[in-house]
């Protein structure tokens, strides 16, 4: 409780926001405490630790890749803080629960160092999982000292710089309240009346005054293994693989690796700078984003991004002053990158506006009705433990989903187009539940974050902010298109490395007998099935969307449902099981084919 004599102090609670640059809550919380503040940060056990585990596939939630990165960013920021505020110590805890560990650091600095704290600075986040933590964490400190206590514990709870446009921003037209359904309608509003805002200036170094004492707490977990146990998905399926899987570590040095780099803000600003002012890889970027192959196709910003080591808004202002400054690269590549984050805005908004159906097996179309649903209204989503293994494991006899698979699974990075095809072919080819392939994103991904990992599964899908269910990714033509040469798939497939055609599948399983056969016969089209790539595709392929899909227009947002925040729950309105597997005759192939023994299986 607060006495006379004693000083106020502000504690920031870092979460996904691990950088000292355009920091609102850091900002603010020096602004308001005259540089008394003291931050922490949680590993919270039940996204990051040995048992925390995925809802429906019970997949770990945060694999080695994902781990090493976050454990890279949090030492890099406990680093930044001691060298630039005069030994500012960060306040750590692993395996633990915020709304436990705040509350409980607040009373013992009050009781044993008469260091009171009066506000606790934070981002708010804006998916349910997330979002239960801010409200347990202000219950617990309203708990703290009593309802009527005037001096109770304050929860700033800020916006900040996650998103390109900041909310308020937004016109009435594309605020969160009256999202349009469609990306397109969207984006249109946004560019035409909505500002981005400058990004805000690092708290200088004599604005702020740390403890004089350090506060005895965990450490950064000196390995991976300490963070999140040594049962993570990559070495729980290396036993398993009849391909060689190299450990983290060697595929840190893999020329193969399309993401090498560390985590950090330190990193992210290198990497901006690299990709600009550096390389001018960006005057390229619209040409060179559906590439495959090295790190430099596209900007390998999101995993930055995802947990909060740059801004969208850093990124917005860098590219105008590169523009500036080099005038003569200015041109469609740099607003197609501003283009990709306000992808991201709004997935992020979708999912404010949304909440919970965001989870949903159903999607966010139970929600939005749109008039072309016929598709998605009779859906069915298949459980089926094989089949979902052969994906997972990169061994479904298709070398373009292959390939992309073993990458994700070897370095925790997907090219966003290779993203778009296996999760297509999980969801449409398979009919295999989308959220088992979204958790399986979400257990491996680098970039992980919830809003666009599942925002674009549901889009994948067909149950998402996409007025059309059917679009559908050919992946043998797209493989064609995408990897003409192979050199893609021959990076990840050493059993096809002296492959000359990539596209005749018959014919590679004949040559390549070590290769699995498919585990589908055919490809779903739509509603039309296509036999499994045996032949030529036709040119126009009309799921990739011509120009009469593109006149479709969606009824807007009919039905609303509030959303329920207190935990993220996984079946919507609309949602029909059919738990048959996949006949017993292809089942039969994929156990030969691995030697998979019923007793592996999960
Ligand atoms: C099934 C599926 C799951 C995905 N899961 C995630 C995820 O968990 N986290 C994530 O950040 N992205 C996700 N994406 C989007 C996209 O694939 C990645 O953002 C992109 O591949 C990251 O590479 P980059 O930074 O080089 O992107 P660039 O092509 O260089 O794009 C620049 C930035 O724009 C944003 N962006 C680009 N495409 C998208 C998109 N489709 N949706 C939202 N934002 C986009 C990202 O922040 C990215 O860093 C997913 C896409 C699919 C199809």
């Amino acid at each position: 409780m607060f006495r006379r004599g004693m000083q106020s102090w502000g504690l920031v609670w870092f979460r996904n926001d691990l950088r000292l640059r355009d920091h609102e809550a850091f900002v603010t919380a020096c602004k308001e405490h005259d540089g008394r503040v003291i931050p922490i940060y949680v590993f919270d056990g039940r996204q990051v630790g040995p048992g925390a585990k995925t809802a429906v596939g019970g997949f770990s939630k945060c694999s080695t890749p994902r781990a090493q990165f976050l454990l890279d960013a949090v030492q890099d920021l406990e680093d930044t803080l001691r060298q630039r505020y005069h030994g500012m110590q960060l306040i750590i805890y692993q395996n633990a629960y915020p709304e436990e560990v705040i509350p409980a650091l607040i009373t013992r600095l009050g009781s044993e160092k008469r260091v009171h704290i009066t506000a606790v600075y934070y981002h708010q986040e804006v998916c349910v999982e997330e979002k239960a933590v801010e409200e347990a964490l202000k219950v617990s400190l309203t708990n703290l000292y009593g309802h009527e206590n005037a001096t109770a514990v304050a929860c700033r709870a800020l916006r900040g710089s996650s998103t390109l446009y900041h909310p308020d921003d937004l016109p009435p037209t594309a605020s969160v309240a009256a999202l349009p359904p469609v990306f397109t309608t969207w984006r249109k509003l946004v560019e035409r009346c909505g500002r981005v805002r400058a990004p805000l200036a690092m708290v200088e170094p004599s604005q702020v005054h740390p403890l004089p004492f350090s506060i005895p707490c965990d450490r950064v977990p000196s390995s991976v293994r300490d963070l999140i146990g040594e049962n993570c998905e990559q070495e729980r399926f290396r036993q398993q693989l009849t391909w060689s899987l190299p450990t983290f570590s060697d595929m840190r040095m893999d020329a193969r690796n399309a993401f090498p780099f560390r985590g950090g803000e330190t990193a992210s600003q290198e990497r901006l700078q690299a990709y600009t002012f550096g390389s001018d890889a960006i005057a390229r970027y619209k040409e060179t984003r559906n590439g495959l192959v090295g790190t430099e196709y596209s900007t390998k910003w999101s995993p930055y991004l995802a947990i909060g080591n740059i801004t969208p808004r850093q990124i917005y202002h860098t590219l105008r002053q590169y523009e500036e400054m080099r005038p003569e690269k200015k041109g469609v590549s740099t607003y197609w990158a501003v283009f990709e984050l306000e992808w991201r805005d709004f997935f992020r908004f979708a999912a404010m506006r949304y909440g919970n159906a965001l989870f949903w097996r159903s999607g966010l179309r139970a929600v939005i009705q749109f008039e072309l649903d016929k598709l998605s209204k009779h859906r069915r989503w298949r459980q089926d433990p094989v089949m979902l293994k052969t994906w997972q494991c990169g061994l479904t006899g298709f070398p373009f989903v292959d390939a992309n698979q073993r990458e994700l699974l070897a370095t925790g990075w997907m090219s966003n187009r290779g993203r778009q095809n296996v999760a297509s072919f999980l969801a449409k080819d398979l009919e295999l539940d989308w959220r088992l392939g979204a958790e399986w994103f979400e257990s491996l991904l680098l970039d992980y974050d919830p809003c666009s990992n599942y925002g674009n599964w549901q889009y994948c899908a067909g149950v998402g902010l996409d007025p059309r269910a059917d679009r559908h990714f050919d992946v043998i033509r797209q493989a064609r298109m995408y990897d003409p040469d192979g050199t893609f798939m021959a990076q990840w497939l050493p059993e096809l490395a002296s492959c000359t055609n990539w596209f005749d599948i018959p014919r590679i399983h004949s040559q390549y007998p070590h290769y699995p056969r498919p585990v589908v016969s055919q490809l779903n089209r739509g509603r039309k099935q296509i036999d499994a790539g045996f032949a030529d595709r036709p040119k126009q392929v009309a799921s990739e969307g011509s120009s009469q899909d593109r006149r479709r227009k969606p009824l807007a947002g009919a039905r609303q449902r509030e959303p329920r925040w207190m935990r993220r729950t996984h079946s919507g309105p609309a949602d029909t099981m059919d738990t048959k597997t996949s006949s017993s005759e292809a089942k039969q192939t994929v156990l030969d084919h691995f030697g998979w023994s019923s007793k592996q299986r999960r």
